[in-house]
């Protein structure tokens, strides 16, 4: 039943057409691909999560990524923070995989499911808040999918504070609660939300994250669901 339902919310992402300046940016940036990826078809369209709906951790980021989600067609993959990220889930044993290229790589999380609060990219990264609120719809689709969810990884500050926002208007969440990396709060429903820097190349280099931090905070999340 939940697969179905699943499969009936991927559609309805890939179809949605809520948000015009949202649109109007992703057809600017499949335009106007970057020079590696000229040869490439860009995905172009929403993006939906991915993973396993049985699931226990659920990975959110804001959004996807110019040309890396919006290109490949699935969030997190085919970009540098992409590939920082599935190092460390590979090693903390959480995918199958240590680096997520294209949506047919056979790629397989274990107990965990990924997925943006936005499903769409926004230009310099600042969705408005009609947007989100447009796109929470889905997000708490995927959440009530998401039957066993105990965890929320949140990637970055912004995707933590828009997780808050989500459940702030959704779920009537009244605490006061503030980003940092392992930071960990209480959500409705016993969800705990765990704040993560994000796989940036940006906090990659300037040492904020390293893989051995972040691995660790993905193996002592598993151990303790
Ligand atoms: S951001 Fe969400 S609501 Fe807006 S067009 Fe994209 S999928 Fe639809």
């Amino acid at each position: 039943m939940s697969k179905l339902k699943f499969t009936n919310l991927q559609k309805k992402i890939i179809n949605c057409r809520k948000c015009p300046r949202l649109i109007n940016f992703r057809k600017k940036i499949v335009k106007n691909k970057r020079k590696q990826y000229q040869n490439e078809k860009y995905w172009g369209k929403p993006i939906t999560g991915f993973g396993d709906i049985k699931g226990k951790i659920l990975f959110v980021g804001l959004a996807p990524a110019a040309h890396g989600g919006t290109r490949t067609g699935r969030v997190f993959t085919g970009d540098k923070s992409s590939d920082f990220l599935y190092k460390c889930l590979y090693n903390a044993n959480i995918s199958n995989k240590n680096k997520s290229d294209h949506l047919n790589d056979g790629l397989k999380l274990n107990n965990a499911f990924i997925t943006a609060a936005l499903k769409c990219v926004p230009p310099e990264d600042k969705p408005e808040k009609k947007e989100l609120n447009n796109c929470f719809k889905f997000f708490r689709q995927e959440i009530d999918i998401l039957k066993n969810l105990k965890v929320i990884v949140a990637l970055g500050k912004v995707a933590f504070d828009t997780c808050v926002e989500f459940y702030k208007t959704n779920y009537d969440y009244r605490s006061k609660v503030k980003f940092g990396h392992n930071e960990k709060y209480n959500l409705p429903n016993n969800i705990l939300l765990v704040g993560c820097y994000h796989p940036s190349p940006r906090n990659v280099n300037t040492g904020r994250i390293n893989e051995e931090k972040m691995t660790n905070l993905f193996k002592n999340i598993l151990k303790n669901i």
